[in-house]
């Protein structure tokens, strides 16, 4: 049957990416203008105010990867050294170390184990006088509960960084993250909703920071200013011409990106919400998800099997899972668990931080949520070439796994 050896459009290549004509175009305006850089080039600055635009931002930076956005954002808040930054422990990592490159320290809020998101509830649990910021990440597209969030931020006048690296385009209440915070910080590497290959963006409302930022990517000169000078301390995290113009191609396909995200997630939510043991993605209540990934949590004690058994099954049918995103919560990775920094020094941890780092016990003992979280998800990879018959493929494959592995188990 042709069914059986259906190919997935995957962000991976060209099979799964929104890339053409339009790209080629604004590519070749760049080679021909020789200005290859976005100092003197228009690419990148256009891109800037069409995101803006789309974001209902106020200010936009475009910059070199998602790590440098995240990066950018904690330079603007100018957060002393050894000041805590509140964060999750289900993230990549490069949403992590720009604060340890900041002199400050991560501190993590567990997450919801359905939603695999940081709660109002778990960052108060960890806020204490040192703690300078928090950074929420809206992950695999779900975008966080913000309100109750930022009344905790605005009680404690904590500021808030929203990662919006897999939430482009989702909204909370009509507006669109990466407004609802502070700042907003987003990646354009390879398997993002929108992609320059490697790339990032910052967004806010506030005129300093946003100034704060764009010094930041620009190593601190005053591009412009009457007396410019190199202000602070600060990195080249600029993005090129020819990644804007990749970007400003991108943009005017984003909604729609988002579009064919969400009908074909919708698709899938109507096969699989009728099975028992298998919880389908919901975001928050007045939020939209824009589909990273497509999650299930994969209950064992109604099925009788658990999700690592399911993803091997799945793989037998050519359907790549992650049955966990990621392999472990980011602090038990080594930079993080072992301290691995500045030389021989661990800082800016402490040795009883570094002590307290090697007790797994009590990691899993105060982080149950991500634990469970990472234990039971499926994550399916998600994308906006898929068709009908691509979410149908899937859909029938994972009742038929599920239905084998019953069986398996009841003999
Ligand atoms: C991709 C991603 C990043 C890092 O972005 P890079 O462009 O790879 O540096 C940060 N946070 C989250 C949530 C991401 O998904």
């Amino acid at each position: 049957m042709s069914d059986e050896n259906l190919k997935l459009p995957s962000d991976q290549d060209i099979s799964g990416r929104a890339l053409g004509e339009e790209e080629l175009l604004l590519l070749k305006e760049v080679i021909q203008s020789g200005v290859l850089n976005s100092t003197k080039g228009t690419k990148v600055s256009a891109f800037e105010k069409a995101f803006a635009t789309l974001c209902g931002a106020k200010h936009c930076t475009a910059l070199a990867s998602g790590s440098a956005a995240i990066h950018a954002a904690l330079v603007a808040l100018n957060l002393d050294p050894l000041s805590e930054v509140i964060t999750t422990p289900i993230t990549d990592m490069g949403a992590i170390t720009p604060i340890i490159y900041q002199g400050c320290v991560p501190v993590f809020a567990d997450v919801d184990p359905f939603s695999y998101n940081v709660t109002a509830e778990t960052i108060r649990k960890r806020i204490t006088p040192k703690t300078q910021a928090i950074i929420v990440t809206h992950l695999f597209g779900n975008p966080c509960s913000m309100p109750a969030i930022m009344a905790l931020a605005r009680e404690k006048k904590i500021p808030v960084i929203e990662d919006c690296a897999q939430a482009f385009l989702a909204e909370v209440e009509g507006k669109k993250v990466g407004t609802l915070g502070d700042i907003g910080a987003f990646s354009m590497q390879q398997g993002k909703h929108l992609t320059t290959g490697e790339g990032g963006i910052v967004t806010t409302d506030n005129g300093d920071t946003a100034r704060r930022m764009r010094l930041f990517v620009n190593k601190a000169w005053g591009y412009g200013d009457p007396n410019p000078d190199h202000y602070f301390l600060a990195l080249n995290y600029r993005l090129t011409e020819l990644q804007g113009a990749v970007a400003l191609a991108q943009v005017k396909k984003l909604e729609w990106v988002v579009r064919q995200r969400q009908a074909a997630a919708r698709r899938m939510d109507e096969h699989l919400a009728p099975i028992c043991g298998i919880r389908i993605p919901k975001p928050p209540k007045n939020s939209t998800h824009v589909y990273w990934k497509y999650c299930v949590d994969v209950d064992k004690e109604i099925l009788g099997f658990d999700v690592a058994e399911l993803a091997q099954a799945l793989k037998n049918f050519g359907i790549a899972s992650a049955p966990r995103y990621i392999q472990k919560p980011a602090f038990r990775c080594q930079v993080l668990k072992d301290a691995v920094t500045f030389g021989g020094s661990h800082y800016p941890f402490t040795e009883k931080q570094v002590l307290a780092g090697q007790d797994e016990a009590w990691w899993r003992r105060e982080y149950p949520g991500s634990y469970q979280a990472l234990s039971r998800v499926l994550v399916l990879p998600w994308n906006e070439f898929y068709a009908e018959k691509h979410v149908d493929f899937i859909a029938s494959k994972i009742k038929q796994c599920l239905a084998d592995l019953s069986l398996v188990k009841a003999k």
